[in-house]
């Protein structure tokens, strides 16, 4: 199989996808309008009226799920099972949970606002959609991606533009389709293409959500910054695993090996590194090298844990971080070779790894995994954490305390006990890193500074000037002081502020009434 145009031949062997036409870079700006013109009836409605659109576009999209498993298996080669059960079989349930979380995030909030130095004010801060978002997404998962963001702009109020990757263009063209079929006419609309269609949809939007490469994700970042338009990016990874001795063998062997094989591996929570205790590794490694080796990839049944890579240069990088290993000492336990007639690469576990090796120091973003032995918990807590990357994390042992404690100390966004990456489809738990991971947050009430901004109402009632307005006068010179020193606590401040205050209203009543008297009435 040779290389060809992204996104145009079958990961799994090569065969030639029906073609996705690119948006040219001057329609984006077209597109974006329809969408702008769309969003403020959206905005208009209800909440409550949102939210039911919302929900049925959901339903809509989950009725129709043959037809997007059978887009997400010819683009990403996985099987029928995997595809429904990883990506598109969650998106009402998704949808519910951010309805949930959208319920909360936008309810106007009351401020109680200190009645001697605001008196009779009412302060409310309401939150408003942005305008058109733009979602610009990576090929690893082409359809859940885009749910994270998707849902909660359109149900703060605002109107969208997908751009998927050009690996994987057809999965967003879909939901954008059931979107048309079930949403006001405009609202979501999709541009296709590369880097440049991508480049043209920030110029136009009012805000995007990111999620890809550090370096494509500095760029997005930088120019948000020249335009002034929020910006969420979501970056990459290279996830650790700390394995302690006293972990449960059986369910720490699976759990790895399910957070580092899932998806291929092409999971940006992965787990790439797995710290094990020495004295623990010769019975933990061999049987996660049991476990790896027993997973099969995708051959065309569509019977498989694992689909291929979805692209070519994916697996380069694989092929060059497992030669850089061999090649420096480590020891390859099973696979480190190619399968299939596709971008097929067996599930790969390399023993013997230390920093310095791409495979313990770079994202690899594929089916292997690097085990790293260390003396004790600090000795992985310090490797762990010596990463560019920070999203889960997680910490396999029977103490669940010490396991919390450890993972408290992991520099990452999710930290995990006995678990990993789990939560990257739990619409109410934020999904973030540190580091070169990058700053964004997906998902969660923590998402909503992208897609909405707050407006504060705030209506004075009181019919006086306010107490610290001018004149400036002896009054005001011990009011000061006496609300300086009732935030002090000293509780004798109370009674000097009350006498004062009613001196001062009176004198800026008299000069209130004073200027009442002089404006001519009409
Ligand atoms: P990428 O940066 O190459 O591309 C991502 C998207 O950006 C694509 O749609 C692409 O067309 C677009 N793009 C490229 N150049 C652009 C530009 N100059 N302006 C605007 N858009 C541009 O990333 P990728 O290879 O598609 O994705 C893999 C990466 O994504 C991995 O590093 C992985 O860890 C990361 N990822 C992170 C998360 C997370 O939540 N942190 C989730 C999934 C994937």
């Amino acid at each position: 199989m040779s290389p060809s145009a992204p996104g145009s031949i079958s990961p799994l062997d090569g065969h030639v996808l029906e073609p996705v036409v690119s948006t040219p870079v001057e329609e984006v700006a077209d597109l974006v309008l329809e969408a702008r013109r769309a969003q403020p009836a959206w905005a208009a409605q209800p909440l409550n009226a949102r939210c039911k659109a919302v929900l049925g576009f959901a339903r809509a999209a989950l009725e129709r799920h043959e037809e997007i498993v059978a887009i997400l298996v010819a683009e990403t080669g996985r099987s029928a099972l995997e595809c429904g059960l990883n990506e598109a079989n969650g998106i009402l349930e998704y949808a519910r949970g951010a309805v949930q979380v959208a319920r909360k995030a936008l309810k106007p909030e009351r401020v109680r606002l200190n009645p001697v130095a605001f008196p009779v004010k009412r302060a409310v801060i309401e939150t408003l959609p942005r305008g058109v978002v733009g979602i610009i997404a990576p090929w690893n998962y082409p359809l859940g991606i885009f749910f994270k963001s998707l849902f909660p702009a359109l149900l703060t109020g605002n109107a969208v533009i997908l751009k998927p990757s050009e690996h994987t263009p057809r999965s967003g063209g879909w939901l954008a389709r059931v979107a048309a079929d079930t949403l006001p006419p405009g609202l979501v609309q999709v541009a296709q293409g590369g880097g440049a269609v991508g480049a043209e949809v920030l110029e136009q939007v009012d805000a995007v959500v990111f999620t890809g490469s550090v370096a494509t994700g500095r760029r997005i970042a930088a120019r948000a910054g020249e335009r002034l338009i929020p910006c969420s990016v979501e970056l990459g990874g290279k996830d650790a695993a700390i394995v302690l001795s006293d972990c449960d063998l059986g369910r720490t062997v699976a759990g790895i090996a399910q957070w580092s094989m899932h998806n291929a591996g092409q999971n940006c929570a992965g787990i790439e590194r797995v710290f094990v205790e020495e004295a623990f590794a010769d019975t933990f490694v061999p049987a996660l090298a049991r476990a790896i080796s027993r997973l099969r990839v995708a051959q065309g049944t569509g019977d498989s844990e694992l689909g291929p890579l979805q692209n070519s240069q994916q697996l380069g990088i694989v092929e060059a971080h497992v030669a850089d290993a061999r090649e420096q000492g480590a020891q390859v336990l099973c696979g480190g070779s190619r399968v299939g007639a596709g971008w097929g690469y067996l599930p790969t576990l390399i023993d013997h790894c230390r920093p310095g090796m791409k495979i313990v120091d770079e994202e690899t973003f594929g089916p292997v995994l690097a085990v790293v032995r260390v003396p004790d918990a600090e000795a992985a807590i310090e490797q762990a954490n010596a990463s560019r990357y920070g999203l889960n994390g997680s910490v396999w042992t029977r103490d669940l305390a010490r396991g919390e404690e450890l993972a408290r100390r992991l520099e990452v966004g999710i930290a995990n006990v006995n678990n990993h990456s789990f939560s990257g489809i739990v619409p109410q738990i934020p999904w973030t890193g540190v580091k070169e991971t990058g700053p964004g947050v997906a998902a969660s009430r923590f998402s909503y500074g992208t897609f909405t901004r707050p407006r504060t109402v705030l209506v004075d009632r009181n019919r006086q000037p306010d107490p610290f307005w001018f004149p400036v006068d002896a009054h005001l010179v011990t009011l000061a002081g006496a609300v300086r020193d009732l935030s002090l606590g000293t509780l004798s401040a109370a009674f000097r502020l009350l006498s004062v205050l009613s001196r001062r209203t009176r004198a800026i009543r008299a000069l209130g009434d004073e200027m009442n008297e002089d404006s001519p009435r009409t």
